[in-house]
């Protein structure tokens, strides 16, 4: 892990312009709570946020992404609008050792579907339950410092089947007061990366002002962050000279 974690945020922040609703929950749209919420925690530093109306980069360049540990990713209703050189740019980061995570509705964003190579669907329903989300690996660095389960008050239910494959670990799963359970809290290794997905996190719900959440995120970007000294690498070299001479075969 690098001494500090350099996080971006990115957020689609089209619902905060565009309902009431949700401008009243983070008038500073999702990354901003996020952002004050992650630069909290101890070890990192958020550099930058960004969002799919910056630029025609969505706001990452390739000079931001190359500066960056973890990033953080929330969309929902303009998945379709992420221009697909940068999901082939956040995608080879993320092989070369970038941490991703993958917020709530970012389930069905391209990056992920391309990372899991299934279709990311899920159920839904928007009931205001509670959820309970209860720890199944204790000790594990995404967990440390928080108890048996978090417990969030009113959330939008995601049930299973979740179609992802398999998680390299899972960490969490969801109870709803509706009687759904689902994998809220999943983790896998693409490449030299890893992938961190994260349930909550509905738009007209304050849950990224909950502290439990932002120290269960910020202790994922430790555990995500692009490894220091990595030398993971996409090349794929012909090595016609072996390391040890080979007799001659006859
Ligand atoms: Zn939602």
């Amino acid at each position: 892990m690098p001494k500090t974690v350099r996080v971006t945020i990115w957020n689609e922040g089209r619902h905060e312009k565009s309902h009431p609703e949700v401008a009243k929950v983070y008038p500073k749209g999702i990354h901003g709570a996020l952002a004050a919420g992650l630069s909290k925690q101890p070890g990192l530093t958020v550099v930058k946020t960004a969002t799919l109306d910056e630029d025609e980069e969505h706001g990452l360049s390739e000079k931001v992404l190359a500066k960056t540990d973890v990033l953080t990713w929330w969309g929902h209703m303009a998945h379709h609008e992420v221009a697909d050189a940068i999901v082939e740019r956040v995608h080879k980061h993320v092989l070369e050792g970038m941490g991703l995570i993958v917020l709530h509705s970012g389930h069905y964003s391209k990056i992920f579907r391309k990372l899991m190579g299934t279709g990311c669907g899920l159920k839904w329903r928007e009931a205001a339950e509670q959820e309970r989300l209860w720890v199944v690996r204790p000790g594990h660095p995404i967990v440390e410092g928080l108890g048996e389960y978090l417990e969030l008050p009113h959330t939008e239910m995601y049930g299973e089947f979740f179609d992802i494959p398999q998680p390299d670990e899972l960490i969490l799963i969801s109870w709803f007061e509706g009687g759904d359970v689902f994998r809220s809290g999943c983790c896998w290794n693409r490449g030299g990366g890893k992938v961190f997905y994260f349930r909550p996190g509905h738009e007209t719900f304050p849950i990224y002002y909950d502290k439990n959440v932002l120290r269960l995120l910020g202790n994922a970007c430790r555990w995500a962050a692009r490894p220091a000294g990595s030398s993971y690498s996409l090349a794929c070299p012909n090595v016609a000279v072996p390391l040890n001479p080979i007799p001659k075969k006859k």
